[in-house]
């Protein structure tokens, strides 16, 4: 699998300006096992560079994508993430490999009660999963150096920025459901205002919006 990831990076660069996987990156996607975080029946898939169902509706993304979203945030062993969208757990499994922390939000009570529990079976102790809208971030442990957004939301939404810390990246899809969606790098500037560039396009399931 990290090989076809590998090939795919080769065949995108022009458009991520990633040549290559970082090899924290790479060592981070050689290490998760997929097969542990998918549910039974897609278990003999788990290692195609495909997105898979995982219940109620939603999907784990392709490994390409969970592979340049990370690689995009630049993150170290000193940085502390929130992922919107916890899912099966695979992409927080990923960067909390690298990271010090992942903070990770799940909208589905299921879905993110299960991904904990999974996570913490298999080691995890630097994940810590809430059930909530992400679309409101996790105000009480921001700023953080990263932000991942793995649902499609219309807009970016101002409070993911607000929870960014100066110099701080957040990868996200955006585009209504239905329509074109381009993962979206945001770059959080010193003095607040935010650059935006277009990575490559993509299709997600939608952000859910919650009260707000
Ligand atoms: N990152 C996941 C893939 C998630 S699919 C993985 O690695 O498996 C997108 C997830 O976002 C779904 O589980 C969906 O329920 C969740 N979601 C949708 N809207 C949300 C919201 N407003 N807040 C938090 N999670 C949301």
């Amino acid at each position: 699998m990290v090989a076809e990831v590998e090939a795919m990076y080769a065949e995108t660069r022009f458009e991520t300006g990633l040549a290559a996987m970082s090899p924290a990156v790479r060592a981070a996607m050689g290490k998760v096992e997929r097969h542990r975080l998918v549910p039974a029946l897609q278990v003999a898939l788990a290692y195609r560079n495909h997105p898979l169902p995982i219940g109620s509706g939603q999907t784990i993304s392709q490994p390409y994508i969970v592979a340049i979203s990370t690689d995009l945030l630049q993150i170290d062993s000193n940085s502390v993430v929130l992922e919107v969208g916890t899912g099966s757990g695979y992409q927080a499994a990923v960067l909390a490999e690298i990271v010090a922390k992942v903070f990770s939000i799940e909208i589905i009570s299921s879905l993110g009660k299960e991904a904990e529990e999974r996570l913490k079976n298999l080691g995890y102790r630097n994940i810590e999963v809430r059930i909530g809208d992400g679309y409101a971030g996790w105000p009480e442990k921001a700023p953080f150096d990263g932000i991942v957004v793995t649902a499609a939301a219309p807009r970016i939404p101002p409070a993911l920025v607000a929870q960014l810390k100066p110099g701080g990246r957040m990868v996200i899809p955006v585009g209504g459901d239905g329509f074109i969606q381009y993962l979206k790098l945001v770059t959080k500037r010193a003095d607040g205002g935010v650059d935006e560039r277009d990575i490559i396009p993509v299709r997600f399931v939608p952000l859910v919006p919650g009260p707000r």
